[in-house]
């Protein structure tokens, strides 16, 4: 599962993204400064796996993650072929979510592509870029629909009238997402993989002092998006940059202190990056291996089991499910056992986050 980092030219994307990844994008104040998208994996920053890992003494513990890639050269006019022109359109049709960044700091010395700081402004030409592709995608689309509409085709009809609504709104500047679909037309609408469908969050990128409670720019946004229904998060990402370049925990966790945080604002950005995705995390826990496993919310138990290996999910028999909570509070395997706290799940059971599993196949 992929995350998508846009935004216009020097709203803080690469820094951003150096922050989240070990992987080095170059960051300059010069637009199109990462030209190849860049991917880079993230480690899911989870406290109950340190919890884990105290009470199991594992040899190892092994993180969930998520793939984030740098998505450079969105610009006005880049849906024509502006700027890097369609190259990101295609990277950002292969991610799964949005991080829409935006520059909510003053500072003369960067510049900024459109002359002024106005999140709003640079939202909408955002927007207005990708609506523009997935309007070209519908009205393709719809040309072939129409013909065999016209023939009495009921399905094509049906297809052509929510894919006429979709393009009706995409013209007034409204995104896929914001609107609603029953079953039977979203097998209409997901195979066109609009852009504008993805889940988003907003990063309001602000200077140091406004990390914790934000700014009169973060308010213009979250006014603005108000009927959006996604995520708006402030993080300071030039602080944040510093704060990677210091050595040792210590100085990090006193730095982080100064300015208000009790953890990396990375870290929140990565857990709701998560969220976004409709991810969740299951966990094993062995000697061998303390382990954070990813699976979509609402997977079955066999589903869950087919992530560690295929052979899992074909010759899944039963799951031995603990609840994080009650293997915290007892202390151990044996102990939840003993205390009869340990359920047998079978091939109907919807793994919940957090759920410890231990899964018995046959081979
Ligand atoms: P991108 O083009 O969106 O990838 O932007 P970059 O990450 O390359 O950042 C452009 C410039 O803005 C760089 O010089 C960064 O150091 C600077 N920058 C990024 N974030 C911040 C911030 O929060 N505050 C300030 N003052 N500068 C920032």
């Amino acid at each position: 599962m992929k995350a998508g980092i846009v935004g216009l030219p020097n709203v803080g994307k690469s820094t951003l993204f150096n922050c989240l990844s070990n992987a080095k994008a170059q960051s300059a104040n010069f637009p199109f400064c990462t030209i190849e998208p860049n991917i880079g994996v993230v480690n899911v920053p989870d406290p109950r796996l340190e919890k884990l890992e105290e009470l199991v003494v594992p040899e190892r513990v092994v993180p969930a993650t998520v793939e984030i890639v740098d998505i450079a050269g969105l610009v006005k006019g880049a849906s024509k072929g502006e700027g890097l022109g369609n190259q990101f359109l295609a990277n950002i049709r292969e991610t799964d979510a949005i991080l829409h960044v935006l520059r909510c700091f003053n500072d003369d010395n960067i510049i900024h592509v459109d002359g002024s700081i106005n999140p709003i402004r640079d939202k909408e030409t955002i927007d207005i870029e990708l609506q523009l592709k997935d309007l070209e995608t519908v009205e393709k689309r719809l040309e072939r629909v129409k013909k065999l509409a016209k023939t009495g085709n009921k399905e094509a009809q049906a297809e052509f009238d929510v894919l006429d609504r979709i393009k009706n709104s995409l013209e007034t500047g409204v995104s896929v997402r914001a609107l609603e679909f029953t079953e039977k037309e979203l097998e209409f609408v997901k195979p066109l993989q609009f852009i504008t469908i993805k889940p988003v969050m907003y990063v309001c990128n602000v200077d140091e002092e406004a990390a914790v409670s934000g700014n009169e720019y973060v308010e213009l946004v979250k006014e603005a998006v108000k009927d959006e229904n996604a995520e708006v998060l402030v993080l300071a990402v030039g602080t944040e940059a510093d704060i990677n370049e210091l050595e040792s925990y210590e100085e990090r966790k006193e730095f982080l202190s100064d300015v208000g945080l009790d953890e990396p604002g990375a870290a929140k950005l990565i857990r709701s990056a998560y969220k976004l995705l409709n991810l969740q995390t299951y966990f094993t826990a062995g000697v061998k291996e303390v382990r954070a496993w990813t699976i979509n919310i609402g997977d079955t138990a066999p589903q869950a089991a087919g992530v560690i290996h295929t052979d899992f999910e074909k010759g899944f028999i039963r799951a031995e499910v603990i609840k994080y909570d009650t293997y915290v509070e007892l202390g151990s395997e044996a102990k939840v056992k003993e205390a009869g706290k340990l359920s047998v799940e079978g091939k109907e059971y919807i793994v919940q986050d957090g759920d410890m599993m231990n899964f018995r196949f046959n081979v």
